[in-house]
């Protein structure tokens, strides 16, 4: 087992809530470090973002996937405490989650056809960063 140095990606949002593809990113990564087995750990250091895998084709799944969030969790509610006025965006990020495990295999992450790694933003705009750890399951390199 290989173990590589956390890397920190920077990322700009643009909308109060907006879903961002970081897949190619994530698969750069992967074969610059020459990575053929192992598992890429990607989470996200933010109390109001969050990541998920969903759909990398189809942008209304996007638009769909946030506005049926904003319903169930809207922007006010009477009983709200939290002084930043960004209680939806805290309530949001905890059920999308943190992180996502992706298994690599010959080279590429292991990903359904219409599946893309998606960063989600729930109190933007704003200049964020996801984390990426890379573990390698191959044989190291004989010197
Ligand atoms: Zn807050």
């Amino acid at each position: 087992m290989r173990n590589f140095p956390i890397v920190t990606l920077p990322l700009q949002t643009k909308a109060r809530n907006q879903m961002l593809e970081i897949t190619d990113h994530v698969q750069r990564l992967v074969v610059q470090n020459e990575i053929q087995s192992g598992i890429a750990i990607v989470c996200v250091p933010h109390t109001t973002a969050a990541i998920t895998i969903n759909e990398n084709a189809d942008p209304d799944v996007k638009h769909d996937m946030l506005e049926k969030l904003a319903t169930l969790i809207p922007k006010q509610e009477n009983y709200y405490r939290h002084g930043e006025g960004n209680s939806d965006s805290h309530v949001k990020t905890s059920l999308v989650g943190n992180s996502v495990t992706v298994v690599i295999e010959n080279g590429k992450l292991v990903l359904g056809t219409w599946q893309g790694i998606q960063f989600c933003e729930f109190d933007g705009p704003r200049q964020r960063k996801y984390l990426v750890k890379l573990v390698s399951f191959d044989r190291p390199p004989v010197d």
